[in-house]
């Protein structure tokens, strides 16, 4: 096929993988082509695999050599039947538990019975553990199933069962254990879906509260599934910072609504006494018009006239000093509002800084001290390894002379970003000090732990901090350790500090283990 003519069934062949609606895979391109350009589908017959198959084959028995032998020779010819009656062969002289014994007697493909696994003592206690262990996970809401199970446990691992009771038990039990495993799932979901509902609702009434807010999205993103058991720590961390917060303002809501209502029974008490007093001025009032009237001579007048100044003056003063008292009374409202703004603001840097550095949005020191003795527990409980690392910015402060100290900030913000995106989900990141930043690294041998920094130190190569238009390269020297069994975390912390403080002398921008 001359080159033009290729390029014309290339491109016949994607306009009919369009028109026929095939996903462009290699496969269906090939099939296409082929067919444009009339060339026989040959089907790709993978030898070389098959071989490395038969390769790895054992042949301990004559059987074994037998079916190897016409593995190799179908694979040369390449015959699937050959291959396929070979394989199916060659899996009834695997020997299982102690039948081994059949292999040397037989030449022919095995029979089913010869080829199923023995129903062994050791095989079925297995089946029990492995249903016993499953158990925790599909709920205890079910007590029948709880009790089925119990059942089914207990009839696995008594010797001399009775083969077609177990039996139909397992069935029983399978066709339970469907239903209760789509539960569990189902539950999960619920129970996702509305803590999602709670965390949204909450958000969405603390509309004025900046913080409040700002966790709430925190508690949001890390709800989303998969969830891992450090995730649903993180959650309940940040919960606990929320509820502390809320409980808080609404005890200092309360107060104020208390001291405003204690204001308004106050004003009411004013207005009424007010009322009274101009009630009994306006009777006053008339009572001296009335004598006014009937005066006949200017010295009859003379005592009503000082008696209605007098009243004057009076309702005067009344008014003048009840107007005093609202006006301190609305004075020390406004300062009352003050006071609680000003609490609210002090409120929410106390609760930022509760478990969380503000600048950086890692863990601060007492949050690495809550997370390292949760972390710990789960080692020991595991005995998994742990590994802590430090790490210290080198020549931090050079940058922040050069670039200034917001520049600087900005700098610790792009590495904590940088630490957290090149972290898996279980690892914890604190702010030890300045610009210092601790790890935690559940799972994590030695070796490992020094690789998950190194592979930091490249990811920071790759993404420079950017202060406005410049470049700039941040590197740190850092310590790894990883827990002994008789140390505490505070104690592997300070060698992973020690080793640090060695990085530094060593030249700086370098991770050492200890
Ligand atoms: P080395 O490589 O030996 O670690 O040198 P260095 O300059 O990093 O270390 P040094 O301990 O001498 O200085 C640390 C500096 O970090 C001093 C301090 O001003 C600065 N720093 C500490 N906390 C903060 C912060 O929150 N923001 C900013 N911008 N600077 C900080
Ligand atoms: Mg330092
Ligand atoms: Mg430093």
């Amino acid at each position: 096929m001359n080159e033009k003519k290729s390029f014309e069934v290339a491109r016949e062949t994607l306009k009919q993988l369009t028109t026929r609606k095939l996903p462009p895979t290699p496969v269906n391109y090939k099939a296409i082509y082929n067919e444009i350009a009339g060339i026989p589908s040959v089907e790709h017959f993978p030898a070389n695999e098959l071989r490395g198959i038969a390769h790895a084959l054992q042949a301990k028995t004559p059987g074994q050599q037998r079916q190897k032998g016409l593995l190799e020779s179908s694979i040369d010819r390449m015959n699937w039947d050959g291959v396929r009656a070979a394989l199916v062969a060659y899996a009834g002289f695997v020997p299982v538990g102690a039948a081994e014994g059949n292999a040397g007697s037989a030449a022919k493909p095995a029979t089913s019975s010869e080829s199923a696994p023995a129903l062994t003592t050791e095989f079925l206690s297995q089946m029990g553990r492995l249903i016993e262990y499953a158990q925790p996970a599909l709920g205890t809401d079910d007590p029948r199933f709880a009790e089925q199970t119990g059942q089914l446990i207990k009839a696995l691992r008594q010797p001399g069962f009775d083969v077609s009771m177990v039996k139909q038990m397992l069935v029983n039990y399978s066709h339970r254990l469907s239903f209760a495993a789509e539960d569990q799932h189902e539950i999960k979901s619920s129970l996702l879906k509305l803590l999602n509902l709670v965390f949204e609702n909450i958000g969405e009434l603390s509309i004025e509260d900046q913080w409040l807010k700002g966790q709430m999205e925190s508690l949001k993103a890390a709800s989303v599934p998969p969830l891992s058991l450090r995730r649903l720590d993180e959650v309940e961390r940040l919960l606990k910072d929320v509820i502390h917060k809320q409980k808080d303002a609404k005890q200092r809501t309360l107060e104020a609504q208390d001291e405003m209502r204690k204001m308004l029974a106050t004003f009411i008490e004013r207005l009424s006494h007010m009322t009274q007093s101009t009630g009994v001025f306006q009777e006053q009032l008339e009572e001296s018009a009335r004598q006014i009237e009937s005066a006949k001579t200017l010295a009859d007048i003379a005592p009503v006239l000082k008696e209605v100044i007098g009243a004057t003056r009076a309702i005067a003063k009344d008014t003048q000093s009840t107007r005093e008292e609202l006006n301190a009374m609305r004075e020390q409202a406004g300062s009352t509002q003050a006071e609680i703004a000003k609490l609210h603001q002090e409120l929410d840097r106390v609760s930022v800084q509760a478990r969380h550095d503000p600048l950086t949005g890692a863990l601060n020191r007492r949050g690495l001290e809550e997370a390292l003795e949760k972390e710990i527990s789960t080692v020991r409980r595991k005995e998994t390894p742990l590994s802590v690392a430090l790490l210290d910015i080198d020549n931090f402060k050079a940058l922040n002379d050069n670039l200034g100290h917001e520049q600087g900030d900005n700098a610790l913000t792009h590495l904590a970003k940088v630490a957290r995106e090149c972290m898996r989900p279980q690892d914890t990141l604190a702010r030890f000090g300045g610009e210092e930043f601790v790890f935690l690294l559940p799972d994590t041998a030695l070796d490992k732990g020094i690789e998950a920094m190194t592979r930091l130190q490249r990811e920071l190569t790759k993404r420079f901090f950017l202060a406005g238009n410049e470049k700039v390269l941040i590197t740190f020297s850092a310590g790894v350790a990883q827990l002994n069994a008789e140390e505490t975390g505070m104690e592997a912390i300070r060698r992973a500090d020690q080793a640090m403080y060695l990085a530094k002398r060593a030249g700086k921008n370098r991770v050492i283990g200890t």
